[in-house]
C-alpha cells in the first residue's frame, strides 16, 4: 500500500477556519468558548466562570477578574472540518492582543449581550475587525434574561457599529414569559430547535414551527431573503423569478454576502444555559471564511532598501490545490511561557509547510532558525506535531532556557522599539511579529505593530534577590508583550515599566508578585511621554583618543529632521563607504539608537525623526567600532540639541457614555482634565461623550467616574496620537529636570 506522503494534510484546506470571539467584557465570551470546547469532544466538563475554572483562562488574575487577556490558539474539530479558535481581549487596555489575534484570524464571532447590547468597547474592537476586513458572524447572547430584547440589539448593531445585521433566527420565549427563552426558528431551514430545560440545555430537538409564530417566521425570512438578496445577483435572480429558494442556495448566497464583508448573520442564545452553541458552530463553518478564501498574502522582499514602511511588492495566490506546495511564509503572532519556563511561539503558516527539523530563514532577524518541536494546543493539552501545513496555527517550542533566571542587561531601554515592533532579542528566538520562510524565497509579511505605551510606573525591588528576579520576570512578560517596556530611567537608574493603561500594569504588577514571587513596592503611575525635533538640523563628532601607542578614531555626519507624527524613528545611512567604512557602520547605528533611547531634554525615548548619516571618515589603523559608536551617539546629541527639540505627550481617545442627568458633570470634569470635546451623540436615555485629552490627566478615572455617576457611566480610553506638551503645563511636570522650554 502506497505511504501516505509526509505533507499530506489530515483535513483540506478548505475545511479549516482561524476564528476568533469578540466581545465586550461581560457579553460572555469566556462561557461561549468554553461551551464551544465542552461540545467539541475537549473538556470532559463544563468550567464554570463564576467558580473561576475556565478552561482558557489558565492565568490566576484573568479567573479572578473573569476577562480573558492572552491569545490563545485552541485547535477543535466539528462536523469533519478543523477550528483553530485565537483568543482575544475584550478590554481596549489590550489593543495589541486584538491587533496581533486580527492580523491572523480569517473571520470572527462577535458576542454581544441581549440586554446590554452594544457597549463601547465593542465597537472599539469592531472598528479594528473593519480594519482588518474580517468577516464576523454575530452571537447575541444572554436571551434567557431578563431585559433580553435580540431587536434592539440588532438595531443598535445598525446605529452605533454602521454593521449590516442579517437575522437567521428568531428567538422564542424570553424571561419575561412562563416558559422562558426555550427555542430558536432557523428562518434558513424554517425548523424550530427547542431545548430541553431539564438538562439545562444540553439535550434538544428539531421540529416543525408551532401554527402560531409560521406568520412571524415567515415574515422575518422575507427579511432575510430580501437584506442576503440585496447583495447577491444570483439569489436576486432567484428570488424575483419566484422559484422555490433551497436552503443550500441560500447558505451559498449569505457565504458570499458575509466574505464580501456586506452583511453579519446574526444568531441568538444563552450560552450559560448551553443555548445555541451548536447552531452557532454550524454557522462558523457555513459562513466564516477559510483560508483559502483570503487568497493573496503580502509582503516585501527582506533585502527591498525601501524600508519596512514601504508598500508591499511581494504577493503569493493561495489555492485550496497548491497552498502546500508553495515555499514557506509563516508568521509567529504571540509568545508564551509554560509552567515549566519554556517558551511556545506561535505561528500561522499562510503558504508551505513548517516541519520539525527544518532550518528556514527568520526574514526579520535576517538569520537562519532551526525549528525543533512543534506542537498544537487544544483545551487542556497539547500534543506534538510534525509540521504545521499552510492555513493552520501551531507552535514552535523552546525548552527552558539555561541563563533564564541570568543577568538582564538593563541599558537605556532594555527592548529598544525596532521600527513599531519591539525589537527583543531572547537570545535570537522566534518572537512577536517574525517572519519565518524558505531561504530560497524569502519574503517579510507586514509586521505586527506595537502600540505606543501611554504610561509608566517605577518598580523597585526589595532586596538584591528581588532585583535579580524581577529583571528575569520583566524580560520574559515584555517578550510575551510587546505593548509592555521595561526602561531604566536615566536619572535615577530606577526600573520603569510602561504599557497601554493603568489596569495593563495593574495585572503585569500582579503577575509579578504571584506568578514569579516577586517582592517589590510599585511608585506612582507617569505619563510615558517622548521627545521630538521640531526643525532640521546637522550634527558632527570627531572621536579622537590616544591611547598607547595606538589611538581610537571615529568621525560622523549627520543630518536629523522631524517626520509626520507617528513616522516612529527612522535611519538611513547615506555615508559612502570610502568616508565610513562597511565594518563600522553597525557601530555608528547603535550609538544613534542609543543616543535616540536617552533623548536630548529629559530622558524619554525620541520619536517622530528621521536621522540621516552623509559623512565622516576613519583612520587606517586607529579607526574601531566603539570610537564610531561614541561619534555617532554625540553627532547625534549634537544635531539634536539644535534642531528644535521638545516633549511630546499621549493623547488618548475617550469614550463615556453616561445618564443624561450626569452629562454637565461628566463635561465640567472633562474640561478640567484639558479634555477636547469632538463630540456628543444621543442614544435613548443615554449620552456618549467622545473627546480627547491629555493621559497626564486621566489618572484614576475609573474610580472619579463611577462616584460621580454612581457607577451608572462607562468609558473606553485609547491611545490616540501625540502632542506637544502646553508650555504651561511642562513646568509642572515633576522630574523633568533637565527639561527647557
Ligand atoms: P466575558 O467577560 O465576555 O468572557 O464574559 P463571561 O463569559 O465571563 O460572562 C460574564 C457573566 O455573564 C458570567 O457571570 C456568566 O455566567 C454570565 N453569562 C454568560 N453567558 C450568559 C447567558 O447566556 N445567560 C446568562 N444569564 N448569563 C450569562
Amino acid at each position: 500500500m502506497a505511504q501516505k506522503p509526509i505533507d499530506s494534510r489530515a483535513v483540506p484546506l478548505d475545511r479549516t477556519r482561524n476564528i476568533g470571539i469578540m466581545a465586550h467584557v461581560d457579553a460572555g465570551k469566556t462561557t461561549t468558548t468554553e461551551r464551544i470546547l465542552f461540545y467539541t469532544g475537549v473538556t470532559s466538563r463544563i468550567g464554570e466562570v463564576d467558580e473561576g475554572s475556565t478552561v482558557t483562562d489558565w492565568m490566576r488574575q484573568e479567573q479572578e477578574r473573569g476577562i480573558s487577556i492572552t491569545a490563545a490558539a485552541t485547535t477543535f474539530g466539528w462536523k469533519g472540518c478543523v477550528v483553530n479558535l485565537i483568543d482575544t481581549p475584550g478590554h481596549v487596555d489590550f489593543t495589541m492582543e486584538v491587533e496581533r489575534s486580527l492580523r491572523v484570524l480569517d473571520g470572527a464571532i462577535a458576542v454581544f449581550s441581549a440586554v446590554e447590547g452594544v457597549e463601547p468597547q465593542s465597537e472599539t474592537v469592531w472598528r479594528q475587525a473593519d480594519r482588518y476586513r474580517i468577516p464576523r458572524l454575530a452571537f447575541i447572547n444572554k436571551c434567557d434574561r431578563e431585559g433580553a430584547d435580540p431587536d434592539r440589539v440588532i438595531t443598535e448593531m445598525k446605529e452605533k457599529l454602521g454593521a449590516r445585521p442579517i437575522a437567521i433566527q428568531m428567538a422564542v420565549g424570553s424571561a419575561d414569559t412562563d416558559e422562558g427563552f426555550h427555542s430558536v426558528i432557523d428562518l434558513i431551514t424554517m425548523r424550530a430547535r427547542t431545548w430541553d430545560m431539564a438538562s439545562f440545555g444540553a439535550k434538544f430537538e428539531d421540529g416543525p414551527i408551532p401554527h402560531s409564530l409560521m406568520e412571524d417566521a415567515s415574515l422575518a425570512r422575507e427579511s432575510m431573503i430580501e437584506a442576503i438578496a440585496e447583495h447577491d445577483d444570483e439569489l436576486m435572480a432567484s428570488w424575483v423569478s419566484g422559484r422555490e429558494l433551497s436552503i443550500e442556495q441560500i447558505r451559498r448566497s449569505l457565504r458570499r454576502v458575509t466574505l464580501h464583508g456586506h452583511g453579519v448573520p446574526t444568531l441568538v442564545g444563552a450560552a450559560y444555559r448551553n443555548q445555541g452553541i451548536h447552531n452557532l458552530l454550524d454557522a462558523v463553518l457555513d459562513y466564516l471564511p477559510s483560508p483559502a478564501d483570503v487568497a493573496e498574502i503580502r509582503g516585501r522582499d527582506p533585502d527591498d532598501p525601501s524600508g519596512p514602511t514601504a508598500a508591499p511588492t511581494l504577493a503569493r495566490h493561495i489555492t485550496v490545490e497548491d497552498a502546500e506546495k508553495q515555499p514557506l511564509a509563516a508568521l509567529a503572532f504571540k509568545v508564551q511561557f509554560d509552567d515549566a519556563g519554556g517558551q511556545l511561539t506561535f505561528v500561522r503558516v499562510y503558504t508551505g509547510v513548517l516541519r520539525a527539523g527544518d532550518s528556514v530563514l527568520n526574514a526579520t532577524k535576517g538569520h537562519n532558525e532551526q525549528v525543533g518541536r512543534l506542537v498544537r494546543m487544544f483545551a487542556n493539552h497539547r500534543e506534538d506535531i510534525r509540521q504545521i501545513e499552510a492555513g493552520m496555527i501551531g507552535a514552535v517550542v523552546y525548552p527552558a532556557a539555561r541563563s533564564e533566571s541570568g543577568p538582564l542587561h538593563l541599558g537605556p531601554a532594555v527592548h529598544p522599539t525596532v521600527q513599531g515592533v519591539d525589537g527583543v532579542h531572547y537570545r535570537g528566538r522566534l518572537a512577536t511579529g517574525d517572519t519565518l520562510c524558505d531561504p530560497r524565497a524569502p519574503i517579510l509579511l507586514d509586521p505586527i505593530v506595537a502600540p505606543n505605551p501611554v504610561m509608566g510606573i517605577v518598580v523597585e525591588p526589595d532586596s538584591e534577590a528581588d532585583h535579580a528576579k524581577l529583571l528575569s520576570a520583566l524580560e520574559r512578560l515584555a517578550i510575551e508583550d510587546p505593548s509592555f517596556r521595561v526602561n531604566a530611567d536615566p536619572e535615577s537608574g530606577q526600573i520603569v515599566i510602561s504599557g497601554m493603561g493603568e489596569l495593563h500594569l495593574e495585572i503585569v504588577v500582579d503577575r509579578l508578585r504571584r506568578e514569579f514571587g516577586v517582592h517589590a513596592r510599585v511608585g506612582n503611575p507617569q505619563v510615558a511621554y517622548r521627545e521630538t525635533v521640531t526643525r532640521r538640523a546637522e550634527g558632527e563628532n570627531k572621536f579622537v583618543r590616544q591611547l598607547g601607542p595606538r589611538g581610537e578614531y571615529g568621525h560622523v555626519q549627520l543630518v536629523v529632521e522631524p517626520t509626520d507624527r507617528g513616522g516612529g524613528y527612522v535611519y538611513e545611512n547615506r555615508a559612502s563607504t570610502s568616508d565610513i567604512p562597511q565594518e563600522h557602520a553597525p557601530a555608528v547605528e547603535a550609538g544613534v539608537a542609543e543616543a535616540v533611547e536617552r533623548g536630548v531634554l529629559a530622558g524619554r525615548p525620541m520619536t517622530d525623526l528621521r536621522v540621516q548619516v552623509v559623512g565622516g571618515s576613519y583612520h587606517p589603523v586607529d579607526s574601531n567600532n566603539y570610537a564610531f559608536k561614541v561619534a555617532g551617539s554625540k553627532a547625534f546629541v549634537a544635531a539634536a540639541n539644535q534642531a528644535g527639540p521638545t516633549l511630546l505627550e499621549p493623547i488618548m481617545s475617550l469614550e463615556v457614555v453616561t445618564p443624561d442627568e450626569s452629562v454637565g458633570d461628566v463635561l465640567g470634569d472633562l474640561h478640567a482634565r484639558r479634555g477636547k470635546v469632538a463630540g456628543i451623540t444621543v442614544r435613548g436615555g443615554v449620552q456618549a461623550v467622545a473627546c480627547f485629552v491629555p493621559m497626564a490627566s486621566m489618572f484614576g478615572y475609573t474610580t472619579d467616574l463611577r462616584s460621580r455617576t454612581k457607577g451608572r457611566a462607562t468609558h473606553s480610553l485609547e491611545f490616540d496620537h501625540y502632542e506637544e506638551v502646553p508650555l504651561q503645563i511642562r513646568s509642572q511636570i515633576p522630574g523633568l529636570i533637565r527639561a527647557r522650554a
